[in-house]
């Protein structure tokens, strides 16, 4: 039986996930070229056995305080300063002849930033619930903010999770689906620094590849779940029966990349790709082959004649949901964008305010500076809050995709 929930992701990821007795197992993405494992971590008492099994989880140390409790430590994957996103994620197995219901207590050791992410349990890896409110006591150590969380088991394994999952595997198996749709095409544009596979969907109903070209990124940073949700909606929409799709998909070519940064997704990082370094501090020096791909992809529709680049997105989470757009001084081409598009969106959303940052720092090696000062395009990055809604994330996501196709069809083509 395939139950869809939202964004069109099959509870056939939860079988993957919870087949993984190792990270192979699960991620379908590391197929030709081997992935080294990272250390895992895992403990166990009389009720439970913890580990970090499965691509996406996070723990670097787990030990056993007694019969109800295990302690976690959570470490970034280089050394801070490091942007606070303090992921985790773990699996808890239920001993075997321990009856349900039994309660265990997890205290979760933060060596820097502190905790973050509200935490959330799912017995599929699929649908999630947040733990309550009283089950959760967070306190300061050293100046740390860190959690205890006391979980019910059921009668089998429990993902604990900072944010839902949404591992390589779990975003090819969506890029699959996407891709029986007749206007996209799956493809790889290349592979990250440990050999996962970075897949392209490309999206356009004209007969041959059209002039204007818009680009989608996403998960350049691990743990921004909320940000891939998004921008799942965001898709969805694109690829809609909307009549403002068809008629979008039918002028545009639209080239997505929801995950620049398998290897730091994989292995739970906070921030980083393996390199050590921040994938949206890269744009400019390219040093890192997830970049470097990106930079190629960009080139390429550069120096084609027949394209010409319209539009540049970068999707994100932060700790509310905002716009970091250019300010409408900039000139781009097409020319201001961000203003339409967000006022065409804020007339979809009735009773939710549209947030727009639009400083612009020259210089900064980030997506959106970089493609703007590089291809003169409007650029921006969408930020969706950690703790937003999930439905009113699937909202923001599709009436931004509507308003953003709005917006495009009403310029001249160039
Ligand atoms: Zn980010």
């Amino acid at each position: 039986m395939k139950h869809m929930i939202r964004h069109g992701l099959s509870v056939s990821i939860a079988a993957l996930l919870l087949a993984s007795g190792s990270a192979h197992a699960v991620d379908t993405a590391a197929s030709a070229v081997p992935v080294a494992a990272p250390a895992k971590a895992g403990c166990a008492n009389g009720q439970v056995r913890l580990d970090t099994n499965f691509p996406t989880a996070a723990a670097a140390r787990c030990e056993t305080l007694g019969k109800h409790e295990l302690a976690v430590t959570l470490t970034p994957e280089d050394a801070p300063p490091i942007n606070c996103s303090a992921w985790y994620a773990f699996r808890l197995t239920p001993q075997p002849g321990v009856k349900r219901g039994q309660r265990v207590t997890i205290t979760l050791n933060y060596t820097a930033c502190g905790h973050r992410y509200w935490p959330k349990v799912s017995e599929d890896g699929v649908r999630w619930t947040h733990l309550p409110a009283k089950d959760v006591t967070l306190f300061e150590n050293n100046g740390i903010k860190q959690a205890q969380l006391r979980i019910q088991m059921g009668a089998g394994p429990l993902f604990v999770a900072g944010q839902e999952i949404i591992a390589p595997s779990t975003n090819d198996h969506w890029l699959a689906e996407k891709a029986r749709h007749p206007d996209a095409r799956l493809s790889i544009l290349g592979r990250s620094a440990e050999g996962r596979s970075i897949q392209q969907l490309t999206i356009t109903s004209a007969p041959t590849p059209p002039r204007e070209q818009v680009v989608l990124v996403g998960r350049q940073h691990p743990p921004e779940i909320t940000g891939a949700q998004a921008m799942l909606a965001f898709v969805d929409t694109i690829l809609s029966d909307e009549p403002i799709a068809t008629a979008y998909r039918a002028r545009f070519s639209t080239i997505v990349v929801p995950m620049l940064n398998p290897d730091g997704v994989a292995r739970g990082h906070w921030r980083h790709a393996i390199g050590g370094l921040d994938l949206n501090r890269d744009w400019g020096p390219f040093t890192q082959a997830e970049t470097r791909l990106i930079q190629g992809l960009l080139k390429e529709i550069a120096d084609d004649p027949a394209r010409t680049l319209r539009l540049f997105l970068d999707f994100h989470s932060t700790r509310k949901d905002v716009f970091y757009t250019l300010p409408d001084a900039t000139i781009t081409d097409p020319p201001r964008f961000a203003a339409d598009w967000l006022a065409r969106y804020q007339d979809r959303m009735p009773g939710y305010h549209v947030e727009r940052d639009s400083s612009h720092n020259p210089g900064l090696p980030t997506a959106k500076s970089w493609v703007y000062e590089t291809y003169g395009v409007p650029t921006a990055t969408f930020e969706i809050g950690d703790d937003t809604d999930r439905a009113l994330i699937a909202r923001i996501g599709r009436e931004s995709a509507l308003a953003m196709m709005e917006t495009m069809l009403a310029t001249p083509a160039p």
